[in-house]
């Protein structure tokens, strides 16, 4: 199973990946976490993408490409991928999907958009700020990376219902909620 979550910054893709991973045992790979994990570690690539991060700002696509690409690869031969973070604009869905799994067994297979109210969305930012104190959950920072989903990530929606990958889904709910209708929407790329 290869799937897309592509949602804005709070509205629990994150939290829904994690869930399709544990149901289908596919490999769940965050770009987010990737980089946090390299900011914390003190790598010279983490010192080198902090400050974008913190400040929400997309860090260069060649980093994430050298980051995942190998970590896409196994996953792809290994029963499939949630991806949760990335692709997050055009150039790295070409460079990703035309060239790192180019193989046609390994390209996605559906694309699940998460569709939150703005106002949700700020409550949701709010609480997860609260619980894990992210740099880039304040008010200021969120507000940016929600303009940067905009004009950066938002165009991925038509580029993948052109594809007729895109499957809305209502993320309003409870996270149980969401998952119930996201497994019925891919349950049938479940191997039997
Ligand atoms: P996330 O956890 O997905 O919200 O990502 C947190 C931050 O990591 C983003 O605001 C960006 O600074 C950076 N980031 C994560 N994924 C990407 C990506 N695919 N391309 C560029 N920057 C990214």
């Amino acid at each position: 199973m290869r799937i897309l979550m592509l949602a804005p910054p709070g509205a629990g893709k994150g939290t829904q990946a994690t869930r399709l991973a544990e149901k289908y045992d596919i490999e769940h790979l965050s770009s987010g976490e990737i980089l946090r994990a390299e900011v914390e570690a003190g790598t010279a690539l983490g010192d080198q993408v902090r400050e974008a991060v913190d400040q929400g700002d997309l860090v260069p696509d060649d980093v994430i490409l050298r980051l995942v690409s190998s970590r896409l690869v196994t996953a792809a031969t290994n029963g499939g991928y949630v991806l949760d973070g990335f692709p997050r604009t055009l150039a790295q869905a070409h460079a990703i999907f035309d060239q790192v799994l180019a193989n046609p067994g390994w390209q996605l297979e559906r694309v699940i958009h998460l569709e939150v109210p703005r106002d949700e969305l700020h409550r949701r930012r709010q609480a997860r700020a609260e619980a894990e104190g992210r740099a880039d959950d304040t008010a200021t920072v969120f507000e940016h990376r929600l303009d940067v989903y905009d004009r950066q990530t938002a165009p991925l929606i038509d580029y993948y219902r052109g594809r007729g990958l895109l499957i809305a889904i209502d993320g309003s709910g409870t996270p149980d909620e969401v998952a119930e209708q996201i497994f019925a929407a891919v349950d049938d790329l479940a191997p039997l």
